[in-house]
C-alpha cells in the first residue's frame, strides 16, 4: 500500500490488491515517506547496453533484468501482498569493457558500477529503507566488482539487506543442474549462444534477426586467465557471439526466463525474512578481486 492515511488510503489499496506496480518514478516524496520500512523492497534493474552478436539487440541483458524484475514483482504482489514492492527505473550501466570492440557496447568502469549501486543503495538507507533487490542479466566480473562492492559498503553502512540473485544462481551452475535435458553441452553457451537467443526468441522474438539460423557455433572459455584484458575480436570471436545461437528454442527461452523470476521471488522472500543468501562461487570471488578498479 502507497498511503498509509488519508483520504486516498482506500483507492490506493484496491490499487495493490489488484497488483499494480508501483514504479518509483511515478511516486511523490509524500508517497515514498508514506512506505512502510519493514514492508519495502526495492528492486533495481542495471546491465549494460552491450553487442550480443549480430542477431540480437543490445539491450538483450537489460530488456531482461528489467522484465524479469516485474514479473516477479507481480508474483510477490499476489503471494506477499503485505510486501511493497517498488520498482526502480533501469539503469542502462555496466561494465563490458572485453566487447567494445563492437559498436553498441557501452562499458563503464567498476568503480562507477559501485558508485551508482551505492548511490542508489544509499539514497534509500537514509530514510530508513531496509530492502534492495539487484536485479542484474550481465555477469562478467568487472560488472559483478561494483555491485558486490556497493553491496558490502550497504550492509556495513546502513544495514541494509541487500542481494543480487542471479549471479549466484548463474555462477553455481544451477541452470545445467535444472534446465531440461537438450542432448548437447549447454555449459559452453557463454554469451549471445542459445541460451539468450532462445530467451529473446520468447520474449522478443521480432528482435531477433533471422539470420540466426545460420550463425555458425563458436566457443571460447571467457574464464580462461589468458582471455583477461582481452577483447572479443582478438580472441577471434568476429560476430561476438560464444555458443550456439542457431539451436536457439523459445520453449527453453520460456523456461530460462521463467527461472530467472524465481530466482528473484524466492530471493526477495528470503531478504525479507532474514534468510540465508546464496553466495557468489570461490572462483568467482577470487576473479573479481584479482581484477583492478578500472
Ligand atoms: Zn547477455
Amino acid at each position: 500500500m502507497v498511503a498509509k492515511g488519508g483520504k486516498t488510503d482506500t483507492k490506493k489499496s484496491n490499487a495493490k490488491s489488484a497488483a499494480k506496480l508501483i514504479k518509483m518514478e511515478e511516486l511523490s516524496w509524500k508517497q515514498i515517506d508514506d512506505l512502510d520500512r519493514d514492508k519495502t523492497i526495492f528492486f533495481l534493474p542495471i546491465s549494460p547496453l552491450e553487442e550480443h552478436g549480430p542477431h540480437l539487440p543490445v539491450g538483450t541483458d537489460l530488456l531482461t533484468s528489467r522484465d524479469s524484475a516485474i514479473e516477479a514483482i507481480k508474483i510477490l504482489n499476489k503471494k506477499n501482498p503485505d510486501i511493497n514492492c517498488v520498482l526502480l527505473p533501469l539503469v542502462p550501466v555496466g561494465f563490458c569493457k572485453f566487447n567494445t570492440d563492437f559498436p553498441g557496447s557501452i562499458s563503464v568502469s567498476s568503480k562507477t558500477v559501485r558508485d551508482i549501486v551505492y548511490g542508489t543503495g544509499s539514497a534509500l538507507g537514509n530514510h530508513g529503507f531496509k530492502y534492495l533487490v539487484i536485479c542484474t542479466y550481465h555477469m562478467a566480473a568487472g560488472h559483478l566488482k561494483g555491485i558486490y562492492s556497493a553491496m558490502k559498503k550497504l550492509r556495513s553502512k546502513y544495514n541494509m539487506n541487500v542481494c543480487e540473485p542471479w549471479g549466484p544462481y548463474f555462477h553455481n551452475k544451477e541452470v545445467e543442474k535444472r534446465e531440461p535435458k537438450l542432448g548437447f553441452d549447454t555449459s559452453k553457451e557463454c554469451h549471445a549462444g542459445f541460451r539468450e537467443t532462445s530467451l529473446m526468441k520468447y520474449q522478443y522474438p521480432y528482435l531477433v534477426d533471422e539470420g540466426y539460423k545460420n550463425l555458425q557455433s563458436i566457443y571460447r572459455d571467457l574464464t580462461s586467465p589468458r582471455t583477461v584484458g582481452k577483447k572479443f575480436k582478438e580472441l577471434g570471436l568476429k560476430q561476438g557471439y560464444v555458443g550456439s545461437p542457431a539451436r536457439a528454442d523459445a520453449d527453453y527461452g520460456r523456461w530460462f526466463f521463467n527461472e530467472t523470476v524465481n530466482c528473484y521471488v524466492e530471493a526477495a522472500q528470503k531478504l525479507y525474512n532474514g534468510k540465508k543468501m546464496p553466495d557468489l562461487p570461490r572462483n568467482i570471488k577470487n576473479a573479481m578481486r584479482a581484477l583492478f578498479w578500472q
